[in-house]
């Protein structure tokens, strides 16, 4: 990792970090979704990066990949327990954050706590070299001594230049898969807790995107589409919104899109026991010995 990535990668961490924190302060009993969510991709521009995906908001048992949609009036009600992803890059180079909030009570402090000390043990254990299953093994014990599970079937993930998924997860249990962590590496840790089984599955759309693979098309306008996606999100997810804003059309084409195999619709992740889900996630940067948190 040379300085100009580094630079670029501690940039876009301290813009992701800003966003999370300016959108965590804006949740509230009847706050909409979507103030929230274009106010941190807002920010994250005109503090000079881009959002690297979509502002995820999941609620409750929703433990990922919801953003609202268009004109969406979904509003924050009392008692919802608030996972806000947030993903800044600069020049291809990825922070990706996460925060569990929160609205109005205090049912659910210890299950937010559960999550985090998660994450900090995982820090905290982190380096070049370091087995991933024992940092998971160590996730693990530390949220079942706070009185919880970890999801099993989330992992955090290693992430190159534009690409958020670059192959080592990085698991909240002992998986039993001997990976030691390589010396320059990109790492998003997020374990996430739960009261229920520690499982999530597939539900509904979220309204996040990604383009799959390219493909004949006989709709003329839904392959314009395809090639407009692809300039301006490449291979990076995206949603129906920023797909709107292109287009007014939009909806109708991803729908295409999708059907055809073209664009990766992600469906909402949802614990199968309905239990209620926390996450807290930071970027760590492994080079020259150190485990940089860029998200902090
Ligand atoms: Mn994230
Ligand atoms: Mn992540």
């Amino acid at each position: 990792m040379n300085e100009e990535e580094l630079a670029a990668l501690r940039r876009a961490g301290a813009i992701a970090r800003e966003a999370r924190d300016l959108g965590a302060s804006m949740i509230g009993e009847g706050v909409s979704l979507l103030e929230v969510a274009e106010e941190v991709e807002s920010r994250i521009i005109s503090l000079g990066a881009r959002p690297a995906f979509p502002c995820n908001i999941s609620i409750n048992e929703v433990a990922a990949h919801f953003t609202p949609r268009t004109g969406d009036k979904m509003k924050f009600a009392n008692g919802d327990l608030v996972k806000l992803d947030v993903g800044a890059h600069v020049d291809g180079f990825i922070g990706d954050t996460a925060v569990t909030v929160e609205v109005g009570t205090r049912n659910w402090t210890s299950l937010i706590e559960s999550s985090a000390k998660g994450l900090a043990v995982a820090v905290e254990m982190i380096g070049e070299g370091v087995l991933l299953n024992t940092v998971g093994g160590a996730v693990d014990r530390a949220i079942r001594s706070n009185g919880h599970v970890p999801v099993a079937n989330l992992t955090g993930h290693s992430m190159k230049r534009y690409n958020l998924h670059a192959g080592i997860s990085v698991p909240s249990y002992d998986d039993g898969n001997v990976v030691k962590v390589p010396g320059d590496v990109v790492l998003a840790v997020e374990p996430f807790a739960t009261n229920g089984a520690g499982q999530v599955k597939n539900s509904k759309p979220g309204n996040i995107y990604r383009i799959m693979r390219e493909r004949e098309l006989r709709d003329k306008a839904a392959a314009e589409h395809f090639q407009l996606l692809k300039e301006n999100f490449g291979t990076l997810p995206f949603c129906e919104r920023w797909a709107t804003a292109l287009d007014p059309k939009a909806s109708v084409h991803l729908r295409m899109l999708v059907r055809h195999g073209l664009v990766f619709s992600y469906p909402m992740l949802v614990e199968v026991r309905g239990g209620k889900v926390s996450q807290k996630e930071h970027t760590v940067v492994i080079h020259d010995s150190r485990a940089e948190v860029t998200t902090q």
